[in-house]
């Protein structure tokens, strides 16, 4: 077996255990390998290892691994987890399978409208800056309602969830307040009882602390150095 066949492994065998742990389903969890700064004939290892969800945070970067895959004959489902801007739009219809990062109006919109046009549906979660960090992309909590609200009634786009990027921080428990926060977010939302939504996906989790954030209910993980290595 490749180290990287080895490391993916351990990943999955850390994510069952803390999913069993925490009284949950191991199969519902969805580990996504993000691949960004990797080379794509990394990213091809990662697919040949068993990653079939692999995270990457920008879009053009994504796009040559995409097809760098597709030349090899494989599908895997991609997730966009970085900040997107609007001008960016027009290059993911059949690009992503998620996009994890829709954070502001005039994203949905954008979205909306671009779906539309190329006859798709985007399939993305909300993401909550919990933190208030000012330098991270992500919707304030209080702002998240209007924004599920307006997003429930644009046409071609489908928020199935949310998600959530803690502060850099050398303590990993340090993340777990924030991870319980957004579930207290959805409850509230839900509680709303908005008509045609449904948020059956929690993305919380990275390298440093997969097993609180699943502990804490996250159904889907972003993992990165854990796998391929510090990239920074
Ligand atoms: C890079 C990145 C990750 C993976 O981080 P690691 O600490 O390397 O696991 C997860 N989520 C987002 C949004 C990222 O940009």
């Amino acid at each position: 077996m490749s180290d990287l066949a080895a490391r993916i492994e351990s990943v999955q065998k850390r994510i069952k255990a803390s999913a069993n742990r925490a009284g949950r389903n191991p199969d519902s969890i969805t580990l996504v390998a993000v691949t960004k700064k990797v080379s794509p004939n990394v990213a091809i290892e990662a697919i040949r290892a068993g990653a079939v969800d692999l995270g990457e945070s920008r879009v053009q970067e994504a796009k040559v691994k995409a097809e760098a895959a597709i030349g090899e004959g494989y599908t895997p489902r991609w997730h966009m987890i970085g900040p997107l801007q609007t001008n960016k739009v027009k290059y993911l219809p059949g690009l992503f399978s998620l996009i994890h990062s829709i954070d502001r109006l005039e994203l949905i919109r954008a979205l909306s409208r671009r779906g539309e046009l190329n006859g798709v549906t985007f399939e993305g979660l909300l993401q909550i800056n919990i933190a208030g960090e000012s330098q991270k992309s992500g919707c304030a909590p209080d702002e998240c309602l209007d924004l599920l609200k307006e997003a429930v009634t644009a046409p071609n786009i489908n928020i199935t969830g949310l998600m959530t990027i803690p502060p850099n921080n050398v303590d990993p428990e340090s993340a777990r307040p924030l991870y319980k926060e957004l579930l207290s977010i959805r409850m509230s939302i839900e509680k709303e009882g908005i008509e045609g939504l449904s948020l059956a996906n929690i993305s919380a989790g990275m390298s440093g602390d997969f097993e609180i954030a699943i502990e804490e209910g996250a159904n889907i993980v972003r993992v990165g150095s854990a796998i391929f290595g510090d990239r920074s």
